[in-house]
């Protein structure tokens, strides 16, 4: 008779490692690396459905300044620690991998197309200042000197210099290549059916193929549907989301150049990868499970793009896409231990997984070791929901 709480625990799993990571997004593929670099045995399990993860379809802006929101300022740090980690990270991978991950220091400008986008820009612009951010006011013509495609009619701009991007596509590429040339273990088409566990702590997983892998701890590093691996008691679940976003990628037929930096208008964004192609983003949508891209959706970001820059009617729609992004109460991520010994959670980035990345393959290497995380990670322990649930006795 199995234990209270034990879950699947039949027979013996058949391999071990020190780590099974759940997920092959931008965050599962970070964790994975950086506890490889600890020394530690690590195998990745993936379902491989790449293209449902959102990591695909991300537009891979680096964005803290432009995105920092009121009260949200302990992920502005975390933000901001992560991009400052970014280069180095980048060239390491570059150098373990032999691929390019598709980083552009580009820079970004926030746009406002009439007078009430440049009141609420002027207040972006103060609040960035009294946070000691670097955001610089460029009138219309600076603006345009800077990036002669944008409307003619463009009232105001704040160029962000720090805040650039990278192509989330290659970048995933380039951490898969790493994984394995530290050591690791890539699995895909591995659904983790369900998480094994006693009463006390975690003892590895098993696939909806049927076999068990045992693992002294396992990273729950699932994206939008981290809360739903099967096997987890209740009190260890953490809730988290999908909130939809539709996206475009599109191609400039004459080729490069018609904008360098990020645009960054009211209701969506682009991001060019410098050689061409952009990605239009993106709608927030709340839609449950729904990922399919809707009429709708794709005239609004067409028509914002088209506002700001004339010259998107000429471009080549190459791909329509919609992600789901891994949401939670606060819209901040869960990175470190959770309730069960050796159940981490590494999910919950919302619409930052990629900036986050390099941070959180930190923050859990150093959990899983024992080591003090990076400070600014701390406000992110998971316990903030399952200790909120216990308070009010749910
Ligand atoms: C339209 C859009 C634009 C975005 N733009 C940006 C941006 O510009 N900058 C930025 O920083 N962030 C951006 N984001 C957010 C970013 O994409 C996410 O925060 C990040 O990709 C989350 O990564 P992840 O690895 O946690 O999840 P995912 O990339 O979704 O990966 C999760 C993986 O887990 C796998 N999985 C799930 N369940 C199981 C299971 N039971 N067994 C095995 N495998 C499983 C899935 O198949 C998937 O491969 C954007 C998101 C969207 C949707």
């Amino acid at each position: 008779m199995p234990a209270k709480g034990v879950h699947n625990l039949a027979s013996a799993p058949r391999t071990h490692h020190d780590v099974a990571v759940i997920g092959g997004g931008v965050v599962g593929l970070s964790v994975a690396w950086a506890a490889l670099r600890r020394g530690l045995s690590v195998l990745l399990l993936d379902r491989g459905d790449p293209e449902a993860s959102a990591s695909f379809v991300a537009a891979g802006m680096l964005a803290p300044t432009s995105e920092v929101a009121h009260g949200e300022e302990s992920l502005l740090a975390l933000g901001l620690a992560s991009s400052r980690l970014y280069d180095a990270w980048c060239k390491e991978l570059a150098e373990s991998s032999g691929l390019d991950p598709g980083l552009r220091r580009c820079g970004s400008l926030m746009i406002a197309r009439d007078r009430d986008e440049a009141e609420a820009l002027e207040r972006e612009l103060a609040y960035r200042e009294r946070l000691g951010l670097v955001a610089w006011r460029l009138r219309p013509s600076e603006a345009r000197r800077l990036e002669p495609a944008l409307a003619p009619t463009l009232r105001l701009a704040l160029e962000i210099p720090d805040d650039h991007a990278i192509d989330p596509r290659a970048l995933t590429a380039a951490l898969a290549a790493a994984v394995c040339a530290a050591g690791g273990e890539i699995r895909h088409g591995a659904e983790v059916a369900a998480l094994l566990h006693t009463d006390q702590r975690v003892e590895g997983v098993a696939l909806r193929s049927g076999d068990r892998i045992g693992a002294e701890r396992v990273v729950v590093a699932a994206g939008a549907w981290a809360a739903q691996i099967p096997g987890l008691p209740e009190h260890a679940r953490v809730p988290v989301r999908p909130v939809k976003g539709q996206i475009l990628r599109l191609r400039d037929p004459s080729g490069a150049g018609l904008v360098e930096r990020v645009l960054r208008l009211a209701d969506g964004y682009l991001v060019p990868r410098g050689d061409g192609r952009y990605v239009l983003g993106a709608t927030v949508e709340e839609r449950g499970w729904d990922r399919d891209p809707t009429a709708g959706g794709v005239f609004e970001l067409l028509r914002a793009a088209r506002e700001a820059l004339p010259g998107v009617d000429e471009w080549i729609v190459e791909e329509v896409a919609a992600g789901l992004r891994p949401g939670t109460p606060d819209n901040s991520p869960l990175l470190g231990a959770g309730e069960l010994e050796g159940l981490y959670w590494a999910t919950g980035h919302y619409r930052g997984g990629v900036l986050l990345a390099p941070i959180t393959g930190e923050a859990l290497a150093a959990a899983l070791t024992g080591e003090a995380p990076p400070p600014e990670a701390l406000p992110f322990t998971p316990g903030r929901f399952t200790r909120a649930r216990e308070e009010v006795g749910v």
